[in-house]
């Protein structure tokens, strides 16, 4: 056991139980594959009490503290997380193989959530609004009950903060559903959370399959709204349950996203950006830019530079704190495997290929990050969602064409635009289907600050900064007639 606590047990009203199951999960390791701890094995019986727990919490003393009250649990708990960031970044690295300073990052993200959160607790409120004569009318913006928080294995840190940190913060009671391929750092926050102070019931984990406990999640009638991030499949699912139940939905999706580099780009500040958007966590990252669209007059330079980076990537285990760690399962170690498989069938340019350290653990899931170029826009790999550290390079000529391809996939996640033409920084802008648009950077730092979210199969709702706490709360007007 690498965790210092009780890692097979669900939260339910602030106590560490069993599942109704009694059964189990392994961890695996994914840097050597071995168990790394077991989880419960949560379902459709642990959903439905933990979902009592937090309608409870409601009526007790979660739903009795004030805005501010609220806030300041969120900021102790981000100062604890803060704390304990090291603790943390090492079970998240041994748990989704992510490198250590990677997941040292997403711990302190994840410290930043609650603090932004636990700050805006209180600043957030209704209106009064000019009416007829005689009325008065105001809007109360209130928690929408129970929210039910589905996430992933590749940031649960970083996703926790943003969709658990926000709803807390409007005073919503939570169920939170991690995923069954990683879930240490998800148990760690809820124990972190027990000691800050946070009233039991407010936030209650149920780990287990998707099958069981997240498909029971998104279809109990007793929950008001529901997060979901992951894949675009699991995602339609999750919607289509909750619909049963007129459930409103947030979808944080998958991506395709480009950078689009123009021949005026400043190519010394771009390069960074261009390989570390693909390759960071392994390319697991839902905006993650695993396209690279150039045009022609520095297309061959800039293919050049980018495989000069990818022959220097170091991949290994996660602890030894490379470029890049494994995939996270050997399932997915396939799926990408596969992709970097079509590319060679198809006869495509392989540019540029990290190498795995010698050292690197026979049972672990590594794959050799690889820079694919000359790839049409209409190609699997430039349309399709791999995970992995495999990024493909588009030519083109000019702002349309440009922007034809950028637009040319089902996803509209997040974009990077290089150019210092500063008409085309603003064109470009508004011309790209995409949630997020980043001119000569990629990502801004990640910022909590700044509202996420995708177009078209990348989802909709928006989570980070404010306006996540506009959609974890609901608008009442009242309309008092007193002459
Ligand atoms: P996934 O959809 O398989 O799993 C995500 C979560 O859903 C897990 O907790 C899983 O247990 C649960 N789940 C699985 N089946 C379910 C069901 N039938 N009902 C309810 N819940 C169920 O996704 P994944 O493969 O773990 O994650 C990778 C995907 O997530 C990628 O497509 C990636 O782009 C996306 N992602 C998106 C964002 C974002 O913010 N847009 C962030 C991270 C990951």
């Amino acid at each position: 056991m690498t965790a210092a606590f009780a890692t097979d047990r669900v939260l339910i009203a602030g106590e560490w139980r069993a599942p109704a199951s009694g059964e189990t999960l392994p961890l695996v390791n994914p840097s050597d594959g071995s168990e790394l701890a077991r989880i419960a094995a949560g379902g459709a019986r642990d959903v439905d009490a933990a979902v009592g727990a937090a309608e409870e919490a409601l009526s007790g003393a979660w739903g009795r503290m004030t805005a501010t009250e609220r806030g300041r649990v969120l900021s102790a708990m981000g100062r604890l997380v803060a704390e304990k960031a090291d603790e943390l970044a090492r079970l998240e690295a041994l748990d989704v193989g992510k490198p250590l300073k990677q997941a040292k990052a997403d711990a302190l993200a994840l410290a930043r959530y609650l603090e932004f959160y636990g700050g805006a607790a209180d600043k957030v409120h209704g209106e009064t609004i000019p009416y007829l004569d005689g009325y008065t009318v105001l809007t109360l913006r209130e928690p929408h009950g129970v929210t039910g928080h589905i996430v992933p294995w590749n940031y649960p840190m970083q996703i926790i903060g943003r969709s658990v940190g926000a709803a807390l913060a409007m005073g919503n009671a939570t169920v939170l559903k991690p995923a069954e391929e990683a879930c240490l750092t998800a148990l760690a926050f809820a124990y972190i959370a027990q000691e800050a102070g946070l009233p039991a019931g407010a936030l209650n984990v149920v780990p287990g399959t998707g099958e069981a406990a997240g498909a029971a999640l998104s279809a109990h009638r007793g929950v008001h709204h529901l997060s979901f991030t992951g894949s675009v499949a699991t995602g339609a699912l999750v919607q289509a349950a909750a619909a049963k139940n007129a459930v409103p939905v947030t979808l944080e999706l998958g991506g395709k996203s480009p950078q689009v580099v123009f021949a005026d780009a400043d190519l010394d500040v771009a390069l960074p950006f261009l390989v570390n958007a693909g390759i960071q966590n392994a390319g697991q990252t839902c905006s993650a830019s695993s396209r690279i669209l150039v045009e022609r007059a520095v297309f061959d330079e800039v293919v050049a530079r980018m495989a000069e980076r990818y022959r220097a990537l170091k991949v290994g285990p996660a602890l030894a704190d490379l470029d890049v760690g494994p995939m996270v399962s050997a399932r997915q170690k396939e799926i990408v495997e596969r992709y970097i498989g079509i590319a060679r069938a198809d006869g495509l340019a392989i540019a540029g290929e990290g190498g795995i350290v010698a050292d690197a653990p026979a049972g672990g899931c590594y794959v050799r990050p690889t820079l694919v170029a000359n790839v049409s826009g209409d190609h699997r790999l430039a349309q399709e969602e791999i995970f992995g550290p495999v990024q493909v390079v588009i030519p083109f000529e000019g702002e349309e064409e440009a922007v034809r391809i950028a637009n040319g996939t089902d996803f509209g996640l997040v974009a990077g635009v290089w150019t210092r033409d500063g008409g085309r920084q603003l064109r470009m802008a508004r011309a790209l289907k995409s949630g997020q648009v980043f001119i000569n950077n990629y990502g801004a730092g990640g910022g909590v600050e700044l509202p996420f979210g995708g177009v078209k199969r990348s989802g909709h709702g928006r989570e980070k900064g404010f306006e996540a706490l506009y959609g974890f709360s609901v608008l009442k007007t009242v309309a008092i007639l007193h002459g």
